[in-house]
């Protein structure tokens, strides 16, 4: 965990405004802030760039609220990286203050910091989850790399809460082989949602 301070910086890898690709809010526009900084070690991770923190520039917090401040966003999402590894409440403090929703993507296995409007908890096998962000989750998403993911996302469907959305996706370098998989699972079992990376199809970052 950094250490909080006034104004704190943090690295970031990318930040863009384009359409979100996956999960409950695909396909709405929102501004993402890519931080660096890793340490969970999926090893068919797609952004291994962002593992180590040092790699990136550090931007004050208030910095990024004004730079999504000069675009139409309406939400910002904070991903990684694992964005958990460092003190965000700063960050979503001057990103309200701007008039912005908070969201996140994370892996859940850092404490959690900052006020968000919707917390989309991703866990991972390489490093699982601490067990307080489950019932703060708004939206469950699992990877699903090989068929033992789907037991894994069971697990952590029966501790979030009710109102959390259920997400399947497949890994994206083994999609051709998943997808079919995951809609027999979907059909056998309702309550899970299919997740594309539709900014992947649609070539957008
Ligand atoms: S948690 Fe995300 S950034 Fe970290 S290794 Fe896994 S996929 Fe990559």
């Amino acid at each position: 965990m950094v250490k909080k301070e006034q104004d704190p910086a943090l690295p970031v890898m990318e930040h863009f405004y384009t359409l979100q690709g996956e999960g409950f809010f695909q396909g709405q526009a929102a501004y993402f802030i890519r931080l660096g900084g890793c340490d969970v070690g999926c090893v068919w991770c797609d952004v291994k760039d962002s593992w180590d923190a040092n790699k990136h520039p550090l931007y004050k917090t208030a910095d990024l609220a004004s730079i999504v401040k000069t675009t139409p966003a309406k939400i910002v999402v904070v991903t990684g990286g694992e964005p958990l590894m460092h003190d965000l409440t700063e960050l979503t403090l001057q990103l309200k203050d701007s008039g912005f929703r908070t969201h996140i993507e994370t892996s859940g296995a850092h404490p959690v910091s900052g006020t968000w409007d919707w917390i989309c908890l991703s866990p991972k096998k390489f490093k699982a989850p601490l067990e307080n962000i489950t019932g703060l989750a708004n939206e469950l998403k699992v990877i699903i790399f090989n068929r033992s993911d789907f037991d894994w996302a069971e697990k952590y469907a029966a501790m979030v809460g009710q109102a959390c959305k259920l997400y399947l996706q497949p890994e994206w370098d083994k999609a051709a082989e998943m997808t079919p998989l995951i809609v027999e699972y979907i059909k056998a079992n309702p309550q899970w949602q299919l997740s594309l990376q539709v900014h992947k199809y649609i070539d957008v970052p």
